[in-house]
């Protein structure tokens, strides 16, 4: 994506809960200890199970980045094309594979967006994106994408995790709401070089489906597009993105509140562009959850510092909490 923007950055750090010690001595000790423990660790029980797991979606994220660059007409490309279908296919899910030749500055490649399927109830669709692949530009070093991809691969493979539990719960094996579906987007990046973004180099899987999905009606079933983009980051601030859906960002703004992650969200705003246009052009609502602003002075965008450290579980229950509720209050609308 392209963006411009003056980066300023204040230190966040995110301090882990600190536990009681707790004393075997004395009579009763071991009673009183045990009462300590469930006390102590109840509502962090009920924090566990209320709140997204984000650490299932940074272990998705370390697999699918410890496959390697992933870059168009690469090998990676081919083997993350083969972890994306292995995984939905040993999971049942309604899978659509979106293959298609890009017309790109290197001659015609071929690409694959990824559609998975969740069915609701009510009728209408909201869409979760990401894109999945790497940067062609960055094929001579070892840029995984840990954040710009990896990430929000296994934000969505996790989400996918708890969309298909809530299916299975139910008799009908429909979601209580919309459908859902995850849309895993190749060729976002610019091809013909790093700076090299332009309109007609660049995100050409959203492009593509955006266009096709105009043609047979599609697009009239998408009550909102969520596209999730560089949230991985440790350090978390998503900015508000101007060519986004205002209606959609005041509901993710309230989303975020629930949780009291208001400090995460919004507090610069940004035009980025990115695979939400397509859509954004055809009258979609939709908004690019997106932090622009990765390491100091923005160092780990693509380059070889996009690496697993730099992400957090953390980040991705923050991120997950947000998207999972953010389908709740447009189910309700
Ligand atoms: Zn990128």
């Amino acid at each position: 994506m392209i963006f411009s923007w003056f980066w300023r950055r204040a230190a966040k750090h995110l301090g882990a809960p600190s536990l009681p010690r707790f004393c075997f001595c004395g009579k009763g000790g071991i009673a009183r200890t045990f009462i300590g423990l469930v006390l102590t660790l109840a509502p962090l029980l009920v924090f566990a199970q209320s709140h997204f797991d984000g650490a299932r979606a940074y272990e998705y994220a370390r697999q699918f980045a410890a496959i390697g660059p992933r870059w168009p007409t690469g090998p990676g490309h081919v083997k993350a094309e083969e972890f994306l279908r292995a995984h939905f296919q040993r999971n049942r899910d309604q899978l659509e594979e979106d293959t298609f030749t890009a017309d790109t500055p290197i001659g015609p490649v071929q690409l694959s967006n990824f559609i998975v399927r969740f069915p609701g109830r009510k009728p209408g669709a909201i869409v979760l994106g990401t894109h999945w692949e790497t940067n062609y530009p960055l094929r001579t070093i070892n840029f995984v994408g840990a954040n710009d991809g990896a990430s929000t691969t296994g934000l969505l493979l996790a989400i996918a995790d708890r969309l298909r539990a809530q299916s299975a719960q139910s008799r009908d094996k429909k979601l209580d709401g919309y459908s859902v579906w995850l849309v895993f987007f190749d060729g976002e990046e610019a091809i013909r070089c790093l700076t090299c973004w332009s309109r007609s180099d660049s995100t050409y899987g959203s492009r593509h489906l955006a266009a096709k999905w105009g043609r047979d009606g599609t697009l009239n079933q998408i009550k909102a597009f969520l596209l999730a983009d560089m949230i991985g980051d440790k350090d978390l601030d998503i900015q508000r993105e101007t060519h986004s859906t205002p209606w959609l960002i005041d509901l993710v703004a309230q989303a975020a509140k629930k949780f009291g992650y208001q400090r995460y969200f919004f507090q610069q705003s940004m035009d980025i562009e990115d695979d939400h246009l397509p859509f954004v052009e055809r009258g979609v609502p939709s908004i690019d959850i997106i932090d622009l602003n990765y390491g100091p002075n923005n160092s780990y965008h693509h380059t070889a510092q996009d690496t697993m450290d730099k992400i957090s579980a953390h980040s991705l229950t923050i991120d997950g909490d947000v998207f999972m509720e953010s389908i709740r209050l447009i189910d309700q609308r």
